[in-house]
């Protein structure tokens, strides 16, 4: 396994020019097209401004437009190393650990990371084949009930899992079939494995195209000819210490974000040294916020 250390990333993230010149590099590639005189150009860096100009025609450029740090005056040497932070966790940081690391304001801290989580959640790509896990659970909130169902100021997550591959979770409004169905249609392709606890919501995916088996949790069955919603009920547990852990309480508003951070260190589990450069690559897709 190979990491992304600390120390490479101080090599190659020295200092804010290193990180604009990256961004510029992300966005305008190797061989950059001047817009104002249509010419193959090299830009030279203006000082003082996050912006760059035609060796040609002067025209300039703003490569951070666009991207989360268009309107911050956060350095970005700083905003990177907040992004390092986020991908050398298994836990998350929270933005009181932001505020430490960072050196800036709560409310800076704050935004950056929930920033950073958005960049994150546009990691979600595909959809899920094969043997896929289907669970749900109630995250926050206190607890009542053998499974903590029901109570009151809970958020419900749910989360589809292929086995050996990508996750995907969202939180759900309730665990009825019509709220549940349509997110398994548009996520899991036909012919799927799907497994999932005894839950009502569930029992007419047979009749979708799908394989369907269960396990009856109630009874205390936890896995039965290999069919088992393990892996997901281990990313929960992970999830729920590492907010009560780190974050302490996430409201229900926020906690797709949450969820889309956990998500993304998941899928990137097997080549945890790409995480990094994952998210360069995603700040290159950003899409006008
Ligand atoms: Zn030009």
């Amino acid at each position: 396994m190979s990491y992304y250390t600390f120390y490479a990333f101080q090599k190659d993230y020295p200092n804010d020019d290193a990180c604009l010149n990256t961004i510029m590099q992300l966005r305008y590639g190797d061989k950059p097209v001047c817009e104002g005189c249509k010419r193959e150009t090299k830009y030279h860096r203006i000082s003082k401004r996050r912006a760059f100009a035609c060796q040609f025609c002067g025209a300039h450029v703003y490569p951070c437009v666009d991207t989360p740090f268009e309107k911050s005056s956060t350095p970005l040497n700083k905003w990177f190393y907040a992004m390092y932070l986020f991908t050398a966790t298994r836990h998350g940081v929270s933005a009181k650990e932001l505020e430490r690391q960072l050196g800036v304001t709560y409310k800076c801290a704050w935004r950056i990371g929930h920033q950073i989580r958005k960049l994150m959640a546009d990691n979600d790509k595909g959809g899920l084949f094969g043997c896929v896990e289907v669970d749900e659970t109630y995250v926050g909130g206190k607890r009542r009930g053998k499974r903590g169902r029901g109570a009151e100021g809970k958020t419900v997550v749910f989360g589809m899992k292929e086995r050996g591959g990508e996750i995907k979770t969202r939180p759900v409004p309730n665990v009825k079939r019509k709220t549940l169905e349509p997110i398994v249609r548009e996520t899991i392709r036909p012919g799927s494995l799907i497994h999932t606890d005894e839950l009502r919501s569930y029992t007419t995916l047979g009749q979708r195209g799908y394989k369907h088996d269960s396990v009856q949790h109630g009874r205390g069955e936890y896995a039965r000819n290999d069919c088992h919603v393990n892996s997901l009920e281990g990313h929960w547990s992970l999830f729920k210490r590492s907010v009560r852990g780190t974050h302490v309480h996430i409201s229900a508003k926020h906690m797709s974000k949450y969820l889309s951070e956990f998500d993304f260190r998941h899928n990137l589990r097997k080549s945890p040294g790409n995480m990094f450069s994952r998210l360069m690559e995603l700040l290159r897709e950003t899409q006008p916020v």
